[in-house]
């Protein structure tokens, strides 16, 4: 007779209460391996449930008919190989969203638990598994150790699979499913050698409670307080919409002055706002699910074929009217947003869904950037290309990282003297599949996500090191032009870095003219500050692409600006006979104690004319293209004569 011990089983059945409860109450992203987890609990509710019950009538002995007997050990035991089925489908959705019953190896994966199921079903009449003795109660039958064998095979099988497939699975993901799966085998074991101790219940609970902290708490995939579904839920409902070819439709919102938005509420407003967007959205048009990707932006995902424009201007002309709501002050908060809609087709490809909601966050950002608050249809074209800056937005953080940034020298002619007796230090991007990138596509790039000022640093250090090593000042450049963005300059500190950075390298600061341009005057508070120590440190400053900005001469003449560089548009325009400012600006420029660059010196004919009208530097491919930095040195040496 077995001394049964009802307490792992007990505590088992409340847990699993408290789970179903918790689980239940929240939303749920409609994805396959959430309706397997939900199984689960049930499944070990009645699990636990049938334990005890089985094991009472078994205590009860001949007070309790066979039949009561027979039954809950049945529904035990099944449930038990319910567990195991659902907890292997379960791993399996994680890392491979095929419907099972597309399988060749469907019989492999449901025959055994059915078959085992069978054998429990069919055990009162059979006694294989086990028999309830009239005199010893319950005994082992002579396949009593099938459970354990069942437990064994779906253990080896979910590990098989998540080591051919543990790249579509995340490490947290991984770890969980193994410790998992390693506690459900020692489970196994200690029902075979200590049955009467009914702790399997609570062990199959255990792991549960592992998946539901680590992977399948509801907290992970939605908002609390707007209650909307946060980006991992789109991703993954987006990545199992397309292992199963369904095709997908998105309408992204994003709200332009977001961040104004942020600084001018409290975080309570602002969640408020995000939960009335998606109250109003949910209004507008019959959506299943709404998500919110972080930074203001929306996401409303349409699986199937329909076309969804019409959904899409709706909800564009919404945000025509003010957004009103209470906020927990009690305060009536009344606002109008500016939003950028952008809506992706059903027909348009897309290979994984990280990948999509990098491209929506990156066509929101561009049609931000530039103020376009309309209605815009991703498509073909528009997905290659906001495909294509998502790469190179990886690129460039991982040459950040790996310290990969180029830095080539562009030569400056100097007209007094006929050399070459400056360069400008432009950065250079490179991938092996892609070739060279544009600065044009990865500096605005860098400038949007911040990491301009670590590729600005860089830049700078690579410069100084290249002044100090190849000894310029000694070959006759006077300073190295470095690109200063406005980014870089919202660093306060960014002076006292810089120095620090040119003084390490034993490099005088009058060898660093750093450029800036308009927009970057624009903020002048922030950047007198700077200025004003680089340039009593003896660091030089240009003005960048005068001529295409409209500037305030005023704020230029009060900066100690020495150089203005004229921009191409400007220098091309003259000789394309458009107009004559060109001569004014020498002028100008001149006569308010400036020197003057000309940028896109492309033709020996716009050279001399350059010298002829008394323009003080050249730059542009009529001398030279930017060069890496051997190539810059065999440059300047054969050009001023190699005398130096
Ligand atoms: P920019 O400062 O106006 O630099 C001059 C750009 O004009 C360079 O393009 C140069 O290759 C190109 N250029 C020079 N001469 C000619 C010419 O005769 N004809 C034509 N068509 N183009 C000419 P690049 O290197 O592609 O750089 C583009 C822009 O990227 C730069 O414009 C600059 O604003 C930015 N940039 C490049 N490197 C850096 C950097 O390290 N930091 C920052 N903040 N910006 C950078
Ligand atoms: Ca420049
Ligand atoms: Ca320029």
């Amino acid at each position: 007779m077995f001394n049964w011990n009802y307490d792992f089983a007990g505590v088992a059945l409340c847990i699993n209460c408290v789970l179903l409860f918790f689980y239940k109450r929240n939303h749920v992203v409609p994805l396959r391996q959430h309706n397997y987890f939900s199984g689960l609990i049930y499944a070990e509710l009645l699990m636990a449930l049938t334990d005890i019950l089985s094991s009472m009538a078994l205590d009860a002995g001949n007070r309790t008919s066979l039949f009561v007997k027979y039954l809950s050990l049945s529904v035990f035991f099944s449930m038990y190989v319910g567990c195991l089925l659902l907890l292997f489908l379960y791993t399996k959705s994680l890392c491979d969203y095929h419907s099972v019953r597309q399988y060749p190896l469907f019989s492999f994966f449901y025959l055994p638990a059915g078959a085992v199921i069978g054998l429990y079903l069919s055990n009162p009449f059979t006694g294989l598994v086990y028999f309830i003795d009239p005199v010893i109660g319950y005994t082992a039958g002579p396949l009593y150790e099938i459970f354990a064998a069942l437990t064994l095979y779906y253990s080896f099988l979910s590990l098989v699979l998540t080591a051919i497939v543990h790249k579509r699975m995340t490490k947290e993901q991984l770890l969980t499913m193994h410790v998992v799966w390693t506690i459900v085998i020692v489970g196994a074991l200690v029902r075979l050698f200590m049955p009467e101790q009914l702790m399997v219940s609570l062990i199959m609970t255990l792991c549960t409670i592992i998946i539901f902290i680590n992977l399948e708490n509801p907290d992970l995939y939605w908002n609390r307080m707007t209650g909307l579904f946060n980006d991992l839920s789109f991703t993954e409902v987006i990545q199992k919409s397309m292992y199963s070819n369904k095709r997908i439709s998105v309408i992204c919102i994003g709200i332009k002055n977001y961040d104004e938005f942020k600084m001018s509420y409290d975080s309570v407003a602002v969640s408020l706002l995000r939960k009335e967007i998606a109250k109003a959205m949910n209004d507008i048009m019959d959506c299943q699910s709404i998500y919110y990707l972080g930074h203001g932006r929306f996401a409303i995902l349409f699986i199937g074929d329909d076309d969804h424009l019409g959904d899409a201007e709706m909800a564009y002309d919404r945000f025509r009217r003010p957004w009103i709501f209470e906020s927990d002050r009690g305060r009536t908060i009344s606002v109008y947003i500016n939003a950028s809609v952008a809506y992706l087709p059903a027909s348009t490809n897309i290979t994984s869904g990280g990948q999509l909601r990098d491209v929506i966050a990156s066509k929101l950002m561009d049609m931000a950037r530039q103020d376009i608050s309309g209605l815009k249809i991703i498509d073909e074209k528009a997905m290659q290309k906001q495909i294509y800056i998502s790469r190179v937005e990886a690129i460039l953080d991982k040459a950040l990282e790996l310290d990969n940034i180029e830095v080539w020298y562009q030569p400056i002619y100097d007209r007094k003297t006929g050399r070459i007796i400056a360069a400008e230090a432009l950065s250079r991007l490179h991938d092996d599949q892609l070739g060279y990138i544009r600065p044009d596509v990865f500096i605005p790039l860098a400038e949007i996500t911040g990491a301009i000022t670590i590729l600005g640093s860089r830049v700078l250090e690579k410069t100084c090191d290249f002044i100090r090593r190849q000894g310029l000042a000694e070959m006759g450049i006077e300073y190295i032009e470095v690109n200063l963005s406005p980014a870089q300059c919202r660093d306060e500190n960014l002076a006292v870095k810089m120095l620090e950075v040119i003084e390490s390298h034993g490099v005088s600061p009058g060898m660093i003219n750093l450029e800036v341009t308009e927009s970057t005057v624009e903020d002048m508070n922030q950047l007198k500050q700077q200025i004003r120590i680089l340039h009593d440190a003896g660091v030089g400053f240009s003005l960048d692409d005068y001529g295409v900005g409209y500037s305030n001469l005023v704020k230029i003449f009060a900066l100690p600006f020495s150089l203005v560089k004229l921009d191409k548009t400007v220098v091309w325009s003259y000789f394309n006979n458009e107009n004559k400012i060109l001569e004014d600006l020498l002028a100008m420029f001149q006569k308010n104690g400036l020197q003057v660059v000309a940028e896109g010196v492309e033709t020996e004919l716009m050279a001399e004319k350059l010298n002829e009208l008394g323009c003080d530097f050249q730059q542009g491919f009529w001398y030279s293209e930017a060069l890496p930095d051997k190539d810059f040195v065999r440059y300047v040496r054969d050009f001023n004569g190699n005398e130096k």
